[in-house]
């Protein structure tokens, strides 16, 4: 067999760096530990390990670019000059701070991405740009802010100065670009009636500028990213894509660009995308294998297309066999000079070296790859297409007898776990009584007040509380010693609560690290990473939980401290649990079972909790659903099927209760018109949400007839240090009986506490007990 070379690419790398380098260097500078000359050279020399990693594993189509600082969303509003008159730049070089204050305003004060939005109290200086997520990925991106009459400039030459650092290093390397269409959609404006699409024309002319000066350098290809084509799109907006690309195509003739699609398949917008006068084409084969066919169907002959088939998603190790039988034929069909191997998308959103985990189970971590092992498998199935397999034989043979280990592992497959799933029937999944019935039996035996004042579970998350736990894991404080520290804050937290008049009481959740990862730990078919960080925005990294087996529950996970916790007060005590479809969307999942029947077996082990808790005695039981809404498929048609098995998979966990058990739910957004039904159809007792910020304006979607069950409308703030009035939070609850009966209304923050201090949290909760209060005199009077 002959000899050549098929191109193979990463379309982007982590940045984070192996030992979370980005992050000390970021954190040092805005704490003025290091200046702007040593951030920037702890930057460069990121970039060239990145780049020498690469080279080293065997990428052919290294990029550059894809480097980032904070986000590559705001460095693309930053290369455009499309930065708010706020940041007071007028022109010339965009200076750091100015970055650092469009990331994450003036004084750092930065948006919290849990509950993420637009918030900025009084008098802080400048507000950061608003913050969301990157498709229907945990990354969250700089969201552009346009006026009308917006103009672009390019006000930063990043990608030709990365572009040419590689290239004094030795690397010809493949700009990445975020395409122009793509980034006015993830735009917005203050004018709702200013559609970001209408700037194309004002934009393209920079965009032009750029890929000119990139082929000035000797660039031949460049990446240009344009996941908007996994979306549905409008007529409008596939006419902007034909009219930047011909635009590019005109302009730069010689120039080839690698128009970049990822997180789904093409569908509906395939022909669009093949209609491009582009030289290459990427699809993601990991999220959408079955676009391949049409794709090789439709696909213009002289179109290099970029097969992304290993999944820059997951943190699984490939089949590289079975990759081949696919990839073999491709290649026959089309030839090597039409044809390049990549990861599915950028590799940014996977940790990036399994080497340095030593304590995973190793049967697990021969299961697994990260960044560095991705790379490797690509570069492995480049020798093995234009080599012959026999080339690396002993590569393919190691994982195909990985993924047949994993296939038939016990410690994956559980029978006892799989014949429980497939035994679940449709009563498991309702309570016994419909709500109104329940509702009647829980006021009888709670006797609460009406405008029931709870909080949303976790207290401040104090020095003190994070020192201990640190030194608990250290070896530093023992168990005992640990334990006795937890009892102590958990009793003082309750006792507080019930010296300001609070009516349901929490726990305060000191012994949880994270909402997730405490169930994950706890639950078979979880593992952990010591070093597997993924960047979830600017600095802040998580390490997403694996899950990789059939899931149980060893034994019960909170009924301890529960118990601990209402032995101290005779008020009702709530349960608090992390619910299935919020623990699923935030770990790495399985890829050999669907979401569905993994969020079933997690929903399972829940509903065992849940059923353990009512027995030990409580009578409230809070499941919470943080990531519901996120889990929401990038396609409208998608929705229906997630929302039914996610909306099953709740249910299924909170219904084996009696009719006297109380569950509440509790999500923190603020979307809730478009899945109002499915909210509905969970069933919870009472839900809380996050209102504050709206104004209670997205109360609009819960009306009577449309939810009928308890709702606690968040009114006060937790993501922002001000202490509300009481006359603020008696007006918000007055808002809220406009829109709901006044029977239904439960008194609440909007989220958690943890991220507060105590001095902000006293005070404000001391307020909401006041105006439950007044809501409740105003109510009693007018009843007279
Ligand atoms: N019970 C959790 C807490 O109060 C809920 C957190 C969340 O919804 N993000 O912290
Ligand atoms: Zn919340």
């Amino acid at each position: 067999m002959s000899s050549f070379s098929l191109p193979v690419s990463t379309l982007g790398t982590p940045r984070i760096g192996p030992r979370r380098e980005l992050k000390f260097a970021l954190e040092g500078y805005w704490s003025g530990q290091i200046d702007a000359d040593e951030l920037l050279a702890r930057a460069v020399a990121l970039r060239a390990a990145n780049w020498a990693r690469q080279k080293a594993l065997g990428i052919t189509m290294i990029p550059s670019n894809d480097f980032s600082l904070y986000d590559q969303v705001l460095d693309t509003s930053v290369m455009v000059g499309a930065i708010p008159e706020i940041y007071g730049w007028s022109g010339g070089p965009v200076p750091l701070d100015t970055y650092f204050a469009m990331a994450r305003g003036s004084q750092g004060h930065e948006p919290d991405p849990a509950c993420a939005g637009h918030h900025h109290g009084p008098g802080q200086g400048v507000p950061a740009l608003e913050m969301t997520k990157w498709f229907d990925t945990n990354y969250h991106y700089m969201v552009p802010e346009f006026t009308r009459g917006q103009r672009f400039m390019l006000a930063s030459t990043k990608p030709l100065d990365e572009f040419r650092e590689a290239k004094a290093l030795g690397y010809h390397t493949r700009p990445v670009l975020l395409g122009p269409v793509s980034y006015l959609k993830l735009g917005k404006s203050k004018d709702p009636s200013l559609d970001p699409l209408s700037l194309l024309p004002a934009l393209l002319p920079v965009y032009v500028e750029m890929l000119r000066k990139l082929a000035a350098q000797g660039a031949d290809w460049v990446q240009i990213d344009e996941p908007c084509l996994v979306l549905d799109l409008d007529e409008q907006a596939r006419q902007a894509l034909r009219v930047a690309y011909g635009m590019f195509a005109y302009a730069l003739p010689k120039l080839k660009l690698m128009l970049t699609t990822y997180f789904g398949g093409l569908g509906d917008n395939l022909d669009t995308a093949l209609g491009l006068p582009v030289a290459g084409l990427h699809v993601d084969l990991a999220r959408a294998p079955e676009q391949l066919d049409a794709v090789l169907a439709k696909a213009p002959n002289g179109l290099v297309l970029s097969l992304g088939v290993i999944d820059g998603r997951n943190i699984w190790r490939a089949n590289l066999a079975k990759l081949l039988d696919r990839l073999e034929p491709v290649l026959a069909r089309r030839g090597a000079d039409h044809l390049q191997i990549a990861p599915s998308c950028s590799l940014l959103h996977v940790p990036i070296d399994l080497a340095l985990e030593t304590d995973l189970d190793p049967d697990l971590s021969n299961w697994l790859a990260f960044a560095a092992q991705k790379m490797d498998e690509l570069a492995t199935l480049g020798r093995a297409l234009a080599g012959g397999r026999g080339v690396v034989a002993e590569r393919i043979a190691e994982s195909v007898l990985a993924a047949s280990a994993r296939a038939t592992s016990p410690k994956v497959h559980d029978r006892a776990v799989a014949s429980r799933a497939a035994a679940v029937t449709g009563e498991m999944a309702r309570r016994a009584s419909p709500f109104g019935d329940r509702h009647a039996v829980q006021r009888a035996i709670l006797g609460l007040p009406s405008f029931p004042t709870t909080t949303i579970g976790s207290f401040p998350q104090t020095g003190a509380v994070r020192q201990a736990r640190a030194a608990h894991a250290k070896g530093g404080l023992t168990a005992e010693a640990y334990d006795a520290f937890l009892r102590q804050e958990t009793a003082a937290a309750i006792r507080w609560q019930e010296e300001i008049g609070l009516d349901v009481l929490v726990h305060g959740e000191f012994e949880r690290n994270d909402m997730v990862q405490y169930f994950g730990e706890q639950l078979a078919g979880f593992a952990f990473t010591k070093s597997g960080w993924v960047q979830s925005y600017g600095s802040r990294y998580v390490r997403p939980p694996i899950l990789f087996g059939d899931v149980s529950r060893p034994k019960p996970m909170t009924v301890d401290w529960w118990r601990y916790a209402q032995s101290c007060t005779a008020k009702p005590m709530k349960g608090m649990l992390t619910g299935p479809v919020t623990i699923l969307n935030w770990s790495f999942v399985r890829d050999d079972v669907s979401r569905s029947a993994a969020c079933r077996q997690i929903a399972l082990a829940i509903r065992d909790e849940v059923q353990d808790l009512e027995k030990a005695g409580a009578r409230m039981i809070q499941i919470d659903e943080a990531a519901l809404r996120e889990g929401l498929p990038l396609r409208r048609g998608e929705w229906g099927h997630y929302l039914d098995w996610a909306v099953e998979s709740f249910r299924l966990c909170a219904s084996g209760v009696r009719d006297e058990t109380q569950i509440h739910t509790h999500m923190c957004y603020s979307e809730f018109n478009d899945i109002i039904d499915a909210i509905a159809a969970m069933d919870a007792d009472v839900i809380s949400i996050e209102t504050s910020r709206s104004r209670m304006e997205l109360l609009d979607a819960f009306v009577s007839d449309r939810y009928p069950n308890d709702i606690g409308p968040g009114v006060y703030d937790i993501h922002s240090p001000r202490v509300p009035a009481v006359a603020e939070m008696t007006a918000l609850l007055e808002k809220a009986t406009e829109r709901l009966s006044a029977g239904q209304v439960w008194v609440n923050p909007d989220c958690g506490l943890k991220t507060r201090t105590w001095d902000e949290v006293r005070p404000a909760l001391v307020n909401m007990v006041a105006a439950a209060r007044q809501l409740r005199a105003m109510f009693a009077e007018a009843a007279e």
